[in-house]
């Protein structure tokens, strides 16, 4: 996306210069219990098209851990036929810094528990990355205040994290385009 183009982002809300930085939209699967959010999996969807999905080295037992998980999540997992994807903690979250440069800005859906457990990966909130926003923008709340439209259906498999994260970003650009169809003409 060239400057022009980026720029005009900014008309597509009035109190942020996002389009000054690189978005990046991600999903986790995660183990929470009310207390704790362990990381299972996470995909990474760039604006520029590259994506990023890893899953943790216990993710197959995290998941045996619930019912849910094991119902939803347990057959999405690839690590068992693609053993490359399985890496340790501290590989994915370097890989992720690589993966987002240096001026990331960040977009989940519902992305409260998603963006702890990314941030995990990093230790505590003071030790994220440096140039990393301590926040999470969330497409749920951007759809609620574009007036709550009905998003596109996901065609991916959904609780997939790379497949969320896809879906997420059709999502935002989904509200991009009716935030814009709403302006009224100047
Ligand atoms: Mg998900």
């Amino acid at each position: 996306m060239n400057e022009a183009d980026r720029f005009q982002n900014i008309k597509f809300t009035d109190c942020n210069r996002w389009g000054l930085k690189m978005k990046f939209w991600f999903d986790t699967e995660f183990l929470e219990d009310g207390k704790t959010i362990e990381l299972i999996s996470i995909g990474v969807v760039a604006e520029d098209g590259r994506t990023y999905y890893a899953e943790t080295p216990d993710a197959y037992s995290l998941c045996a851990e619930s019912a849910w998980l094991k119902a939803n999540v347990l057959s999405h997992l690839t690590g068992m036929s693609q053993p490359s994807i399985t890496r340790p903690r501290v590989q994915i979250a370097r890989e992720i810094i690589e993966f987002v440069g240096e001026k990331p800005e960040f977009w989940a859906y519902y992305c409260s528990y998603d963006w702890v457990a990314l941030c995990q990966l990093y230790g505590r909130m003071i030790d994220l990355p440096k140039g990393w926003p301590m926040f999470c923008r969330d497409v749920k709340q951007l759809c609620v205040d574009l007036g709550n439209p009905k998003l596109p259906e996901q065609e991916g498999q959904e609780h997939n994290a790379l497949a969320d994260a896809l879906w997420t970003k059709q999502a935002w650009e989904f509200l991009k385009e009716h935030s814009v169809a709403e302006l009224p003409e100047v």
